[in-house]
């Protein structure tokens, strides 16, 4: 399965089929497979290739990474997003999202700004892992065993888990054993099923922004709004600039004033922390992913991918500055991130066309380079 076009589609075609099977209440199967798409792409090998496990640990953590933006306030008459369709609210409420509003109120508080989920997780270590056993647990018991049932039966075409629901082998007890390292009964690995890693990798680009348009008409809907309202789209899913601030010196100082793309001096006034893998394709404020531009470059660049000679110097960025983006990281409470955003890149630049067009600088746009992109990536 899933070797050829023909399986990708197949694959797209039943991925809609989850989405329009009508048996979650709430947007945790959105979450999830947004999820797994995006622990596909990260987990790329040297030669792009795609894990072919994944474990619940991993998927907990990219889920509240996916639902992080949308616990912010979105407008004062209506201070956070429903995205469940029964009367709880998120506050306060014994959910994922609720324990991940929570958690992100708590840390900006304590720290009196917005934080990117890459922070949160550097600020309050303690209460990051607590909140990692809770959405850990809760998909085990519920949106896992679930997600792949369409009309009462299991389609089981995404992946093979080794417990069911109402099991004794992922009972709260069993799980919160294997969570304290103790003998457990719980294996916590998600065996994706033949070519589903490979579809999902070489869909990334497609089926990413289809899940997010799907899931913000499911969000207008729980909140009452016939199609999704103007700015609702760039709310849950678009980038939150302020937020890093904290590393906007530091990364301008790693690159000796200079933009990253063209090298022109930096207006210490203008600097822009730019997203090397589009934020479109790979939402990453992890510092392995930014870089300090000019106004120019980076907004011309946008959501493109930066062409061979860029990936060159990024690479060769994280391999010799590697022990300086660490130092800035602990300073700034940050995460480097440097094998997740890596097998991201790999995952994208190995699988395009041989004819693709990259962004090389200010209108100017270069072929890619295979070779060169596989030694760099390697
Ligand atoms: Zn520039």
């Amino acid at each position: 399965m899933a070797n050829g076009d023909g399986d990708a589609i197949v694959i797209v075609e039943r991925v809609l089929q989850l989405l329009d099977e009508g048996r979650f209440s709430a947007t945790y199967k959105h979450a999830l497979l947004t999820a797994l798409l995006d622990l596909c792409v990260e987990g790329a090998d040297a030669h792009g290739a795609p894990p072919q496990m994944l474990t619940t640990r991993q998927i907990a953590e990219k889920v509240i990474a996916v639902y992080w933006p949308h616990v912010r306030v979105w407008k004062v008459s209506a201070p956070l997003l429903r995205q469940m369709n029964d009367t709880r609210q998120i506050v306060g409420s014994d959910t994922i999202l609720g324990w991940i509003h929570a958690f992100r109120q708590r840390v900006e508080l304590a720290g009196g700004a917005t934080a990117p989920v890459v922070r949160a997780r550097a600020l309050d270590p303690v209460g990051w892992n607590e909140l990692l056993d809770k959405v850990e647990w809760r998909l085990i018991e519920m949106p896992l065993p679930k997600l792949q049932r369409v009309g009462g039966q299991d389609v089981g075409w995404l992946y093979r888990i080794g417990w069911n629901d109402h099991d004794a082998r992922a009972s709260r007890a069993a799980v919160r054993a294997y969570q304290r390292g103790q003998p457990s009964p719980f294996n916590n690995a998600v065996h994706l099923m033949p070519g589903v890693g490979m579809a999902f990798a070489r869909l990334h680009a497609v089926l990413r922004p289809f899940l997010q348009h799907h899931w913000a008409e499911k969000v207008a809907s729980l909140n009452a709004q016939e199609v999704p309202q103007a700015g609702l789209h760039e709310f849950l899913f678009g980038v939150e600039r302020s937020s890093l601030e904290p590393v906007r010196e530091g990364l301008m100082q790693l690159q000796a004033g200079k933009c990253f793309y063209c090298d022109g001096r930096l207006d210490r006034g203008a600097v822009h922390v730019d997203h090397f893998l589009p934020w479109a394709r790979h939402p990453d404020d992890a510092l392995a992913n930014l870089v300090a531009a000019d106004a120019v470059c980076n907004g011309d660049k946008r959501d493109f991918l930066a062409s061979t000679g860029h990936v060159e110097r990024w690479r060769e960025r994280m391999q010799t500055q590697h022990p300086l983006l660490e130092q800035m990281a602990t300073l700034a409470r940050w995460d480097v991130g440097a094998d997740r955003v890596l097998g991201a890149a790999r995952a994208m630049y190995l699988a395009l066309p041989g004819e693709t067009r990259l962004w090389a600088g200010r209108k100017r746009w270069e072929i890619l380079e295979n070779p060169r992109l596989q030694l760099a990536l390697a």
